[in-house]
């Protein structure tokens, strides 16, 4: 068993210590120090703490947790914890919500072109502030993605999902095995630029903006509503397509 003291804030210094034993399971494990995986923690604090604030001062970011059980009892996140708890902190098993609507961190522009590419309406800028990024998570209901796990901490988030891999098409199947996307996908129904929904468009409305060989070789075409962007299925569709397969395949079989 290992043993972690946590850093004492200068008004807890006359409070008693209390020791409480953590166990992580599953995938939160990703978030420990390696030498305190897969085993029982021995935590050390001082005064009154809940469960969320112990466990996210050892790293594990709230949104992330679903089950939380002291003594062998249901409890949840802002159970104060006691003296000798024995607390077992499970992960939300994967699986879909009701509306899988997301805003990504700014680092993850790749990630938000594929979940678009996907149909998945996805909220992205690359010049949102921490402050803002929570707060409109929480507003608008969407899950907030993010390698932050600092970001996903705050207070506000609820819904979240920290992304492990700093691969584009690793995050892409993180996300798709978290909240099983996989039956729901509809690919190239949403805007890669702006993420507005497409529409059908005609190839005469649109064909002064055609390139010549794309005149020649594709009749069916959509137009952003939004940004006007023209989309059909040329090359870089099959490419997509083999991505997505590859993708969802890998994914669902984990
Ligand atoms: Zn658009």
């Amino acid at each position: 068993m290992q043993v972690t003291h946590l850093p004492v804030k200068n008004q807890e210094y006359n409070l008693s210590m209390s020791t409480a034993y953590f166990a992580f399971i599953d995938r939160l494990n990703d978030f420990l120090p390696r030498d305190l995986r897969n085993q029982v923690i021995q935590v050390e604090f001082r005064g009154s703490q809940s469960i969320k604030h112990l466990a996210e001062s050892l790293g594990v970011p709230h949104p992330e947790i679903g089950q939380v059980q002291v003594n062998g009892q249901e409890r949840t996140l802002a159970t104060i914890t006691q003296d000798e708890d024995r607390v077992e902190v499970s992960p939300i098993p994967n699986g879909a919500t009701a509306e899988p609507r997301f805003l990504l961190d700014n680092h993850l522009g790749r990630l938000a072109a594929y979940l678009r590419m996907l149909g998945f309406d996805c909220l992205y800028r690359n010049d949102f502030a921490d402050k803002e990024l929570a707060e409109l998570a929480q507003k608008e209901g969407r899950i907030l993605l993010s390698r932050d796990r600092r970001l996903l901490m705050r207070k506000v988030v609820t819904l979240g999902y920290c992304l492990r891999s700093l691969d584009p098409t690793q995050q892409l199947s993180e996300v798709i095995q978290r909240f099983a996307l996989s039956a729901r996908i509809a690919p190239f129904h949403r805007c890669l630029r702006c993420n507005h929904p497409l529409e059908p468009v005609e190839k005469e409305a649109v064909l002064d903006r055609l390139e010549p060989l794309t005149r020649q070789y594709f009749d069916e075409f959509q137009i952003c509503p939004a940004c006007r962007q023209i989309y059909w299925k040329g090359s870089h569709y099959d490419q997509m397509k083999k991505l997505i397969e590859q993708r969802v395949d890998g994914a669902s079989g984990e």
